[in-house]
């Protein structure tokens, strides 16, 4: 399609501030990138896209951050694989009455994160349309070393564990985390990790689709999980939990590893944050439930976040 003048200026504004690292041989400005990939473990590559009215509300959020979020959540998913980020490449839709403005403030945004976690920006697409504003942000990662964390491989008898404290992220954590993209290489350098996933819907959820994947059923401690201090502390008990489980948006980790592996964790925890052992992996026919402090069993809440339709960020 045609592009705008004010595209093109944008595009040459975008290519004058992304700085390379070696490992991109082309960056912007050709028809396409070209990356160089080191050993033969292959490319890991992840997508989200970002949508104004559903997702966020750049008026309300600043499109700094949204294109900092944008970028971060991806992070978050390679990190989920034990994997190191690469390189990126973004489309954004922008609304034609803003379009200058929220184009440098969502590259802006961008690329400090990118360069936070040493991530090239090689390429994109841009375009302006009456519509709102439309981000979509790819993401390329190598494995490290030990190869990527599935969410398959839990086994019973594993020990489940979660970094950072959950709950109460939509009042503002969720514009502002940190990808935990360092903490699972250290965790991956230390330890057999069997299977990760980031918690971006709570892990009442999420734990589910660990449990699904690798064909297993997991046990949650109700006492063990780390509820954050975004949860608001004048609620009783039951309802912080709740808040903790599904409230989502949390981008920590959560995976399960080997009981002697986890007694290593706990005897020598490798992170400079909180790492919580959350319960353990059981049969599948078990099913995913929550342990009471009685010791009594319980299913584990249903429902993760969703998207609230037209909620702000
Ligand atoms: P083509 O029509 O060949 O796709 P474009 O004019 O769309 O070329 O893009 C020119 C160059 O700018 C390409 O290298 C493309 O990857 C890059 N590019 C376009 N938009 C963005 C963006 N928002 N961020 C980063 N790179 C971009
Ligand atoms: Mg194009």
């Amino acid at each position: 399609m045609t592009k705008r003048p004010d595209e093109f200026s944008l595009i040459e504004q975008i290519r004058r501030r992304a700085v390379v690292s070696d490992r991109t041989r082309l960056g912007i400005g050709d028809d396409a990138a070209l990356l160089k990939v080191s050993g033969g473990e292959g490319v890991l590559v992840a997508v989200d896209v970002l949508m104004e009215g559903v997702h966020f509300d750049s008026e309300r959020a600043g499109a700094q951050v949204v294109g900092r979020k944008a970028l971060a959540v991806n992070l978050s998913d390679m990190a989920a694989m034990a994997a190191r980020p690469t390189a990126t490449v973004v489309g954004i839709v922008l609304p034609r009455r803003r379009a200058e403005q929220l184009g440098q403030e969502l590259t802006e945004g961008l690329l400090s994160i990118a360069a936070e976690f040493d991530v090239d920006l090689i390429g994109g697409d841009t375009n302006t349309w009456d519509g709102p504003l439309v981000i979509s942000v790819t993401l390329l990662g190598e494995p490290t070393g030990r190869g990527a964390v599935t969410r398959s491989g839990a086994r019973a008898g594993d020990w489940i564990f979660v970094t950072g404290a959950l709950g109460g992220s939509l009042g503002g954590r969720h514009l502002t985390f940190q990808p935990r993209v360092g903490e699972a290489q250290a965790l991956h350098n230390m330890v057999n990790l069997h299977a990760m996933i980031d918690v971006s819907d709570g892990i009442a959820s999420d734990i589910r689709h660990l449990a699904r994947e690798s064909v297993v059923g997991m046990v949650v401690d109700a006492g063990a999980i780390p509820i954050h201090d975004d949860v608001d502390r004048s609620l009783p008990d039951d309802q912080r939990l709740r808040h903790a489980l599904t409230d989502g948006e949390d981008f920590e980790l959560l995976f399960s590893v080997s009981e002697e592996d986890g007694r290593r964790l706990l005897e020598q925890p490798p992170l400079d944050i909180p790492l919580s052992r959350i319960g353990e992996v059981t049969l599948a026919e078990a099913g995913c439930r929550l342990r009471l402090p009685d010791g009594a069993l319980t299913e584990l809440p249903h429902g993760g976040w969703v998207h609230p339709f037209g909620d702000a960020l």
